[in-house]
């Protein structure tokens, strides 16, 4: 049963496309609120290779990025994650994650999730006319990004923006609190600060 629980004849699933280095509630909120206002049977999480937008950063081994992943979404029975972008050699577009994702659920109505940040950079996405027909996008509100698509030069109808529970939290903030052995509970999950306890991860 979907989100709302009704049984749809064509499944609504949602992408939750990110680089999670590590993932966050900011993430999963993001992807909680599609889900129920969409009324969505699914949400695939997918941590991406090698981000195009972070080619100049170091970005941990996609194998820690995916475990977290799985750790942080394995108790919600909606979530699943998605290896699709992590065993595809190269550099990760999303019109490819796009691709694969309809080619193994080809009977699904895809409903691709974005922030408010990532959406800005739609227009520089490899092969982006074509992305709008292969899945609706949904933009969720970011604390310190503009919440309009307005001024973004977007086909009409092409982005829903979202209004979500305000989280400001970030990867990157996270990163740097690790680095500085400051505490990280309550904006990732708890197996997720023990993940990255235990390996040791972020600190320099
Ligand atoms: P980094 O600081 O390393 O860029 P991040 O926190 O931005 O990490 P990403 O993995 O880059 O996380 O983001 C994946 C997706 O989740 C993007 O579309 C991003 O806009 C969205 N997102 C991330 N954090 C939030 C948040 N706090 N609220 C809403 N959306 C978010
Ligand atoms: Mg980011």
């Amino acid at each position: 049963l979907s989100a709302r629980g009704n049984k749809h004849l064509v499944p609504r699933v949602g992408i939750m496309g990110g680089t999670f280095d590590p993932i966050h509630h900011g993430h999963l909120v993001a992807a909680s609120e599609v889900a129920w206002v969409y009324d969505l049977d699914e949400v695939i999480f997918v941590p991406t290779g090698r981000p195009i937008f972070k080619l100049d950063k170091t970005v941990t081994n996609a194998e820690d990025r995916y475990l977290m992943t799985v750790i942080a979404t394995a108790s919600n029975p909606k979530f699943t994650v998605s290896r699709v972008d992590i065993d595809r050699p190269g550099v990760t577009y999303t019109i490819d994650t796009l691709r694969d994702i309809k080619a193994a659920r080809p009977d699904a109505e895809l409903f691709f999730i974005t922030g408010a940040d990532a959406v800005a950079e739609i227009m520089q996405w490899k092969d982006f006319e074509q992305m709008w027909d292969l899945a609706h996008f949904v933009a969720v509100s970011r604390p310190g990004y503009s919440s309009t698509t307005k001024n973004l030069d977007l086909p009409p109808h092409s982005v829903d923006m979202l209004e979500i529970p305000a989280l400001s939290i970030s990867s990157t903030d996270v990163r740097r609190r690790c680095e500085k052995q400051e505490p990280i509970w309550y904006l990732v999950p708890d197996g997720v600060v023990q993940y990255i306890g235990k390996h040791g991860l972020y600190r320099s």
